[in-house]
């Protein structure tokens, strides 16, 4: 791969097709496989990911929203996909683009029944979300009954699975409230699957879920930062590689003299002679405030490199005081060796957000 000569966020697909082999690998021959592109692909690019995944054969994908299923279905994707928090006044386009929603309340479960009768659909498969512990979204067990009788009484839809989502996979201290999860799911899944009197596909786990707790792996697991190459623990972020390397290049380089004031509200004062980078890259692009003031860093010829004062809109300063290195030199701000990972425990964050954080007007190339 060529140095980059500007801001870039380089996706490597065979790190993909790895990650999904290595997430496979963990799986029964017969567990189905829904991949989580929301977000455009946590930031890599939802449409290259998913035609890339398509091939690959993955059984479903997920998104948000329902904008992000159009996206996909407008380019080609054919692969069904779950729309896991779609809005009621949107549910026609839902169907007139083939997407699945994910049912989670009464409120929305009717708003459903009566578009998809208005359309006159048979057997339009669903999706019914349930809340086992993260409280987040999702009908209580306690709503069975009024579940069943509202599917029973409409011949539009059928459902396709029952899912759940957990809260506390890679939390080793909370295995006992995970395992509780996995056991009131089980619970709700017998009695509703019993009452429809046919087997939707059942569904609880994401990443470390599928990673940790193989009792949850059901019909089928739903991986998402697996996919882009963390396993959210060091054992499995050993097998998984990350896929994307968020690239840049020294634009100018300064040397600040003791008393020399950097950037915005002069955050940055000298204390000594000090080589600062400036660099094409700021929070516009996805760089969060909070890196700047020596919390985050960059690297430059391998080495460390702290960003210095506030991070601008589309710009930062970086010391490169010990670093040997020129204008137009290549940057690395995450990637491969100097992982997101990492650059997010500097700011108390996660991987997830400083992958998704890219902002789409940084350039995707895959190589
Ligand atoms: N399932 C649901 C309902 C989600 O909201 C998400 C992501 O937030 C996932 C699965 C994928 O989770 P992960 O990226 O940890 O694999």
């Amino acid at each position: 791969m060529p140095k980059a000569q500007e801001t870039l966020l380089e996706i490597d697909l065979k790190a993909l097709t790895h990650n999904v082999a290595f997430i496979k690998s963990k799986l029964k021959n017969d567990t189905k496989f829904l991949a989580v592109v929301k977000a455009f692909a946590y930031g890599s690019d939802a449409v290259e990911i998913a035609k890339h995944l398509e091939h690959l054969g993955v059984d479903y994908f997920a998104v948000a929203y329902i904008d992000e299923g159009i996206a996909l279905r407008e380019a080609g994707i054919s692969t069904p996909i779950l729309v896991l928090h779609p809005q009621p006044f949107n549910f026609k386009t839902l169907i007139e683009h083939c997407l699945e929603p994910s049912l989670y309340s009464q409120r929305v479960l009717n708003a459903f029944i009566t578009v998809a009768e208005e359309l006159k659909q048979k057997n339009y498969p669903i999706h019914i979300k349930f809340n086992t512990g993260l409280n987040r979204l999702g009908f209580a067990e306690a709503e069975i009954e009024t579940i069943l009788s509202l599917l029973k009484n409409s011949a539009a839809i059928k459902v396709k699975s029952l899912f759940s989502h957990l809260a506390a996979s890679e939390v080793i201290e909370e295995k006992a409230f995970t395992l509780k999860q996995i056991n009131t799911f089980t619970n709700i899944a017998r009695t509703i699957t019993k009452a429809l009197g046919y087997q939707p596909l059942l569904h609880q786990s994401n990443t470390s879920g599928l990673l940790n707790f193989p009792e949850a792996h059901f019909d089928m697991v739903r991986s998402g930062i697996g996919l882009y190459g963390f396993g959210n623990e060091r054992e499995f972020d050993n097998y998984l590689k990350p896929i994307a390397t968020l690239k840049t290049v020294i634009s100018q380089i300064h040397t600040l003299k003791a008393g020399d004031t950097l950037g915005y509200n002069r955050a940055f004062k000298a204390n000594t002679l000090t080589k600062t980078a400036t660099l094409p890259i700021g929070h516009a692009d996805g760089i969060s405030r909070q890196l700047g003031n020596g919390k985050g860093f960059v690297f430059i010829q391998g080495k460390k490199a702290p960003i210095l004062g506030n991070v601008c809109m589309d710009m930062i300063m970086v010391d490169i005081t010990t670093i040997d290195c020129q204008e137009g030199d290549e940057v690395i701000v995450f990637g491969r060796e100097h992982t997101a990972e990492q650059l997010s425990d500097s700011i108390n964050s996660i991987s997830y957000e400083i992958i998704t954080a890219v902002s789409q007007r940084v350039k995707r190339v895959f190589v």
